[in-house]
C-alpha cells in the first residue's frame, strides 16, 4: 500500500528551457515532464493523490533570507520589463564575499547583474514560471507534513523544482528554495527536536548541509557521489565536513548497490535519533541516470526505502533530482513501497 502523495499543477510552470553550462547553452533536464512521469506512476500504482494546500511564508522564512524570497518573486517581472536579450534569467557577475571585502554588496542598478547576488552558478535559470513552480514545491513540501502531524506516517511530496542545493541566501544546482530544508525545519515545530534529513540524491545536499551547520536539532546525512572525483557541487560534500549533527558519504563512481546500501545504513543509523525524518529523495543515482555514475539499481532504491522505513519515524519523503524520464516514476514508487511498511 503506497502513501498519500501530494501534488500542484503548479510546479510545472516552470520551464527553463537551457541550462547554461561551460558557457553553453545545453537542453534543461530539469523539465516538468519529470514530475509528470512521477505523477503518472503513482496514479498507476494506486498511491491515494491529495492536494497541496497554500500556505504563508512563515515556514519558508524560517529558512531562507528574505532578500532571496524577494528577488525569486519579482525577478522576472523586473527582467521581462528591462527588454533585455535572453529569455531567461542568467547571472554573468557574482557578488564573491571577497569582492567588497566582506562589506554588503551594493543592489546593483542593472536589472541583469542582480541574479548575481544570489545565484552560484550559471545553470539554474529563471523564467516566467519559476517563481510559482518554485513556491508551489514548498506547499506541496508543507502539506505532506500537515498530513504526517495528523497523524499519517508516511507522505510523498512530489516536489518540484528540486531543492537541496540552495542554501539560506544563494540559489543554484537547478533548484531555487530548499523544499526539503522547509519540511524539515516544519517538522522540528510539529515533532520537537531533533529531526533529520537524509539525502539519497546522487548529488549533495549542500543546501541543507549549510543551513543547519553547528544545530544540533537537525540532524543532517547525505549519502552521494564524491565530489572529489569531480561531481557537483564540487566544492564541498566532503566527509572533512562531518561532526555530530552532520554526516556526509562521498561515494566513488561506480559504487553500485552493496557500496550505496551500505551507506544508506549507515546514514539511517545516524538519523536513529531523529523524532522526524524529511528523505531527501533523489533517483539520479540510478543506473541509466544522464547525471551521476553511481549505477544503483530500482531494488537497491526499494531496500533504500526499507532500511528508512525501519527507523519507524513519522517521514516525508520529499522529491529532488532523477532525470531519466524512463525511470523517474517506477524508481520513485520502488522506494516508497520500500518505505511503506
Ligand atoms: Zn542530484
Amino acid at each position: 500500500m503506497l502513501p498519500p502523495f501530494v501534488w500542484s499543477e503548479d510546479c510545472l510552470r516552470h520551464e527553463p528551457e537551457a541550462e547554461v553550462w561551460v558557457g553553453v547553452r545545453t537542453p534543461a533536464t530539469e523539465v516538468p515532464a519529470r514530475a509528470v512521469a512521477i505523477h503518472g506512476s503513482l496514479v498507476a500504482a494506486g498511491a491515494p493523490e491529495v492536494a497541496a494546500t497554500a500556505h504563508d511564508d512563515s515556514a519558508l522564512l524560517a529558512v531562507h533570507d528574505p532578500a532571496l524570497v524577494e528577488f525569486l518573486r519579482t525577478t522576472w517581472d523586473e527582467w521581462s520589463a528591462a527588454a533585455l536579450p535572453s529569455d531567461r534569467i542568467v547571472p554573468y557577475v557574482f557578488a564573491r564575499p571577497e569582492l567588497t571585502g566582506g562589506r554588503e554588496p551594493a543592489t546593483p542598478a542593472a536589472v541583469w547583474a542582480r541574479p548575481g547576488l544570489f545565484a552560484y552558478d550559471t545553470m539554474t535559470a529563471i523564467g516566467p514560471g519559476t517563481w510559482e513552480a518554485a513556491r508551489a514545491a514548498v506547499d506541496v513540501a508543507l502539506t505532506a507534513v500537515d498530513l504526517v502531524a495528523g497523524g499519517e506516517p508516511l507522505t510523498y511530496a512530489c516536489t518540484r523544482p528540486p531543492g537541496h542545493h540552495v542554501t539560506r541566501s544563494l540559489y543554484g544546482g537547478s533548484c531555487y528554495l530548499n523544499n526539503s530544508a522547509i519540511a524539515a525545519a516544519a517538522l522540528l515545530g510539529r515533532f520537537g527536536g531533533p529531526v533529520a534529513v537524509v539525502d539519497v540524491d546522487a548529488h549533495h545536499g549542500n543546501g541543507t548541509q549549510e543551513l543547519f551547520l553547528g544545530r544540533s536539532d537537525v540532524l543532517t546525512a547525505s549519502v552521494h557521489v564524491d565530489p572529489g572525483a569531480g561531481w557537483f557541487p564540487h566544492f564541498l560534500g566532503f566527509a572533512t565536513e562531518n561532526d555530530d549533527a552532520n554526516l556526509n558519504q562521498p561515494l566513488a563512481p561506480g559504487t553500485r548497490d552493496v557500496g550505496w546500501l551500505a551507506a544508506v545504513e549507515r546514514a539511517a543509523a545516524f538519523a536513529a535519533p531523529a523524532k522526524a525524518l524529511v528523505v531527501a529523495l533523489g533517483v539520479d543515482a540510478a543506473t541509466g541516470d544522464p547525471e551521476s555514475p553511481l549505477e544503483v539499481s530500482p531494488a537497491g532504491y526499494r531496500e533504500a526505502g526499507r532500511i528508512l522505513g525501519d527507523l519507524g519515524l513519522p517521514t516525508v519523503v520529499v522529491q529532488e533530482g532523477g532525470y531519466d524520464l524512463a525511470t523517474i516514476g517506477p524508481l520513485v514508487v520502488e522506494t516508497l513501497t520500500g518505505l511503506a511498511r
